[in-house]
Parts: structure tokens; sequence; C-alpha cells
């Protein structure tokens, strides 16, 4: 029996393994199915990362290499996919030498996030080549050397779109729109003027995309915009957004799920609903930045320290978190009363103001007036201090 397994080989699974090798762990392995560690960056070849973790200004392959170098302590075996999760810290991994089975005493999920494809998003017209997620196009420009279409629309305006943007322009690929179906970009503000001033390309808002069309490969989306309809002439469309939590193997063992994240629960010690597995970065929720995931990583090993050592409340004592209101999720979905401060964190459903509340047996514990917006994580500090006697906690958007 190993002392730690991680799953994932990403900015959460990484950083978590040089914390628990830091710490003096010997037999920290981490499972990475891909045949390189170092997560989705790997493939984003423009700036933007490292800022919060490396104080640094990092390309995505350089920052994917930075954070492996930092786990080396750490044994990281690529080409291993863990294939089911058994209770009590059972991982089945699947690699070119066969299936084994393999226990730890705590096992990390830092699984990431995966993207819709087209099949699951219900676009309209024919089916010609050249629709494709932002990970596989990245993949294919990053990694294949590839320009599989010049002239793309990118679908979506949030911060993975606006990644996009910026790889295909490395490329010498010039998107002529970028579509949003609502009326501001999901991204924050200043991503408009970039798109349209630095990088040239129209960023085209309440533009509902109605059918991609080609015969063969993609020549044309139609689009509305008010009532009228348009075509727009382009030979690929970008889809970005609408991620899930790669949570297959948490969904398909005997975790308990939560249908608002759509990962794994967890209570405050980053505890699945079995003890012995714990979950850190995208998995638990759809996509954050790199450094939110690998803080959370950080976070979670110092948890499963201290499980090792036995300090850890027990989970039979956490209550319930409950998202309610305009917030589509919130977590951790569990806190121990009398835990000391906990920082829980909501997105909500819509653009809109209102009151967040922090209740427990209708007495209000907290509450400040917000302007939500989907694209913003909420932050609430929670004294858990005060929920003696309590039966739930309830975080409202009002
Ligand atoms: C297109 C795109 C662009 C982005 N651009 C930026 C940016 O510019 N700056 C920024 O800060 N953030 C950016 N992000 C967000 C950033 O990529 C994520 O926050 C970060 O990678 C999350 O880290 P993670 O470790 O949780 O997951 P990941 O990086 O997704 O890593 C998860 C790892 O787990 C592995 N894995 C999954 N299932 C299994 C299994 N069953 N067995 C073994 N291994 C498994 C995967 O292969 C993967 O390597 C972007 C995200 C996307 C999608």
């Amino acid at each position: 029996m190993r002392q730690a397994i991680i799953i994932g080989a990403g900015p959460a699974g990484l950083t978590a393994a040089r914390h628990l090798a830091a710490a003096g762990l010997r037999d920290v392995l981490v499972l990475e199915r891909n045949p390189e560690a170092g997560g989705l960056p790997r493939f984003a070849a423009h700036p933007g990362w490292g800022m919060l973790d490396f104080h640094r200004l990092w390309s995505g392959p350089r920052y994917a290499r930075e954070l492996v170098r930092a786990a080396a302590a750490a044994e990281i075996r690529t080409g291993h996919s863990v294939t089911a999760l058994a209770p009590g810290g059972g991982v089945e991994v699947n690699s070119a030498a066969g299936t084994e089975t393999l226990h730890a005493r705590a096992v990390l999920l830092a699984a990431g996030i995966r993207e819709m494809p087209r099949s699951a998003r219900l676009l309209s017209g024919t089916r010609p080549w050249g629709v494709l997620s932002t990970g596989a196009f990245q993949e294919m420009v990053h990694a294949g050397g590839m320009r599989p279409f010049l002239r793309p629309v990118i679908l979506g305006t949030e911060l993975v779109a606006f990644s996009a943007l910026l790889t295909a322009r490395q490329a010498g690929i010039r998107p002529v729109a970028m579509l949003e179906a609502g009326r501001r970009i999901t991204a924050r503000r200043p991503g408009d003027w970039v798109a349209r001033h630095l990088l040239g390309v129209p960023v085209r808002t309440a533009t509902r995309l109605l059918a991609v069309e080609g015969q063969g490969r993609v020549e044309a989306v139609l689009v509305e915009r008010d009532g009228r309809r348009e075509r727009i002439a382009c030979d690929g469309v970008i889809l970005s957004g609408r991620f899930v939590p790669e949570a297959a193997l948490a969904r398909a063992g005997h975790l308990t799920m939560d249908p608002g994240t759509g990962g794994p629960a967890i209570d405050n010690h980053w505890r699945c609903s079995d003890p012995a597995f714990f979950a850190a970065g995208n998995v638990l929720r759809p996509v954050e930045h790199s450094g939110a995931a690998a803080a959370e990583g950080a976070a979670a090993a110092r948890a499963m320290l201290r499980a090792l050592e036995g300090r850890l409340p027990p989970p039979s004592a956490a209550l319930p978190v409950v998202a309610a209101g305009g917030l589509r999720y919130v977590y951790p979905q569990r806190v121990v009363p009398g835990d000391g401060m906990v920082r829980l964190l909501a997105r909500a459903a819509a653009a809109g103001r209102g009151w967040l509340r922090l209740s427990a047996g209708g007495v209000v514990l907290w509450q400040r007036a917000i302007h939500a917006l989907p694209e913003r994580r909420i932050t609430l500090p929670l004294d858990t201090g005060l929920l003696r006697g309590a039966a739930g906690v309830t975080v409202e958007l009002a």
C-alpha cells in the first residue's frame, strides 16, 4: 500500500505531488494517461501561465515543464490511464504493460476537464470537416504543427475562447469573427477590446449560431442577430466553452457527485464521500485558470498529509452546504462545524445584482450585495464556529 497516488499530471496534480514530496512522503505516485505530463497547458503556447504559482509569465508548454520539474521528487508514470476506483483507495490502472490495481492510503483525483464535443452540442446544419474544440485545435497547432483552417469563426467569448484566438494568431490563422449569443462577452471586458483592436477580430455579441454549412468542409456559418439572418463565410469553427469536469471515474465509481458542479462532492478538507479519496482542480467544477487549480492542488496535499497523520476531523461530522436562488453551484459541499474559517466558492447562473447570503437554520450568518457575473468566481467566508447545532448551510443569491 502506497501513501499517496495522484490521478492526473496537470497543474493541480503536479502541484499536489510537489507539496507531498517536499513534506517528506517518499512514495508519491502520479498517474497520467497522456504520453507527457503537464496537463492542458502543454498545448496553449501563448503567454498567460504561471503568474500565481511561479510569479512568472510563461507560455503553457514552459509552465507545464516547470510543473514537472518542480514535482521531480515524485514518481510520474505517463501512459497510465486510471480506469476504475475501488472503495478505500483502490485504483485500477491500464498501461502498455497491462492492467493492475494499486492501493494508497490517500488518492487525489486531479483529472481536469473535458470539452463538450460537437455531437453533444446539437449544432445543426451539415456535418462538414473543420469543426474543432479549442483543445483539439490547440493540440493540432502546437503538437502537430498543423493549420486546420485559415479563416475560422470562434464560437464563445469566455477565457478559453481568447486562448483559442491567441493560438490562432500565433499560427498565422485569422479568425473572421468571435460569436457570442449573450449581450456582452463572457470573459472580462478588456477581452473584446483586445480582440478587436489588437488582434483585428470582430466580436459579435447577441449573435446566435443557427447552422454550420459546407459540403466536405466548412464553408460558412448561418447566424441570427435581432431577428435578421446572415451567412458568414469561413473555413472552420472553433468551439469553446461548455466544459465539464473529467469526472467519469468518480461517477462510475462509488463517490457522491454534485449535479451543480458536475464533479465529485468534497468537504472542507478536499475529501470525497469516501475519505480515502480527495479531489482538486478542474475535476471539481468547470474550468478555472491554472493558478486556481494549482492552489487547490497544494491545499489538497496539505489536507492529505493531515489525513495520513490522523489529524483530520471525522468526515461524518460534516454538514451539507447547499446552493440556492441564482447560484449554479457552491463547493465544498460539506463543512465540519468548529473547524475555523472556511472559504466557500460559488458561481452565479446568470448576470445580475442581488444579495449573497449564508444562512444556517434560518439565521443569516453573513451577507453582502453583489453584482454577479457567471464568469466570476464568488468567494464567501464561513465561520464554522457558528455552525454548532445547525443541520446544514444554505448559500443563496437572491
Ligand atoms: C483551451 C484552454 C485554454 C486555457 N488557457 C489558460 C490560460 O491562458 N491561462 C490559465 O491560467 N489557464 C488557462 N486555462 C485553464 C487551465 O488549463 C486549467 O485551469 C488547468 O489546466 C487545470 O489544471 P488541472 O490539473 O485541474 O487539469 P488539467 O490541466 O486538465 O490536467 C488533468 C490531467 O489529468 C489527466 N487525466 C484525466 N483523466 C485521467 C485518467 N483517467 N487517468 C490518468 N490521467 C488522467 C489528463 O490527461 C490531464 O493531463 C485554459 C483552459 C483551456 C481548456
